[in-house]
């Protein structure tokens, strides 16, 4: 990525209307049950990494696939109103991935969820059209276990994307089909930052933290990024591990926190910061991104976000040495 540019990054991953119901403790067919609430989002990961791209104040542009449906009308706007550009965004015939969410009065979650475009998006001869590159630095490609094609496809949108000078990274989902490292190994050269949490990494590779980002390192990607949860991240490439401290917040919600963690790092990393500042900055959106119930409603521009960070640093430094150190480390966000 070009350090302290305002170029623009390149986002594929999946597109999904939700329909999200609540409270519903019960199924019971053959009946009515009157529920307080149902309501429409956006998510999927290229969805929501990329609204929150775009909220953060970073010039991004989607790839991805929705049907010719209302749901799709939907999603788009939702899209263009956070300034996402969709350009590249294919109408298919297929209707648009849907998932109907049923929670219940614990917040728990049965998800039913309709693939349709997702099954057929990056399916085409060529990955990307003429202008899938304008302005954009860097490449990140999302939801390979849930969009079928880019299990076949993905190593070589990389290698394309590293060869028209972008930088890339790669966020993974969980694998229904369990094939892991097997599916990932081809694309593991043409990766520059391979994020995942911390259950992926252990399937992925069957070890934690520091062995597990050597197991990819060693497969050619140069740094690994894994998401720890309450527990903030921890960044490894060959020579060197920096571990961020989360921001202790009161979780509400975790629906997209990965999501919103990943454009909180990629943000930082284009406006060119240190790898630790990185980390701090997407500790900080995934800690705003938990506080709030919805996949993005908690991103907020860059300067409210540091203005955040600025007034919740006591808290957070309170959690040990060394969020201290790294904060020390990190003169621009001293007050
Ligand atoms: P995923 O959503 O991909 O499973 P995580 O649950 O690790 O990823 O969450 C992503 C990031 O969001 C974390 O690395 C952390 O920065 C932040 N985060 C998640 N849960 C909390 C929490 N309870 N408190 C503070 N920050 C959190």
């Amino acid at each position: 990525m070009k350090e302290g540019t305002q170029s623009g990054i390149l986002c594929a991953g999946s597109i999904v209307f939700d329909i999200l119901v609540r409270p519903f403790d019960e199924l019971r067919f053959g009946t009515t049950a009157l529920v307080e609430s149902i309501e429409y989002r956006v998510g999927g990961n290229g969805a929501n990494t990329s609204r929150a791209l775009a909220i953060l104040g970073v010039p991004v542009r989607l790839m991805g696939a929705v049907g010719c449906d209302p749901a799709a009308d939907i999603a788009l706007s939702a899209l263009a109103s956070c300034g996402v550009d969709t350009t590249q965004v294919a109408r298919l015939s297929a209707p648009t991935a849907t998932s109907v969410v049923l929670i219940n009065g614990h917040g728990d979650r049965q998800f039913l969820h309709r693939p349709g475009a997702s099954d057929e998006a990056f399916s085409g001869p060529a990955p990307f059209s003429a202008n899938a590159f304008n302005n954009a630095s860097h490449f990140h490609l999302s939801s390979f276990f849930v969009v079928p094609p880019l299990r076949k496809n993905a190593a070589l949108m990389l290698a394309e994307a590293k060869q028209a000078g972008l930088s890339t990274s790669f966020d993974t989902n969980w694998d229904p089909r369990g094939e892991w490292l097997a599916a990932v190994e081809t694309s593991l050269p043409h990766i520059d930052t391979f994020f995942m949490n911390e259950d992926e990494s252990r399937m992925m590779t069957d070890c934690c933290e520091a062995d597990a980002a050597r197991v990819l390192i060693e497969r050619g990607v140069r740094e690994v990024v894994i998401k720890l949860g309450a527990r903030g991240c921890a960044i490894y490439s060959e020579d060197a591990t920096i571990v961020c401290p989360a921001f202790p917040v009161n979780a509400v919600d975790t629906t997209g926190a990965g999501d919103c963690f990943v454009a909180g790092f990629l943000a930082a990393r284009c406006r060119g910061y240190s790898t630790a500042r990185s980390g701090l900055f997407a500790n900080a959106v995934g800690a705003l991104t938990v506080q709030c119930i919805g996949a993005v409603e908690g991103v907020m521009p860059e300067d409210n976000v540091l203005a955040w960070m600025r007034e919740h640093r006591g808290d957070a430094a309170e959690d040990g040495q060394i969020f201290q150190e790294l904060w020390d480390s990190v003169p621009d966000f001293q007050s």
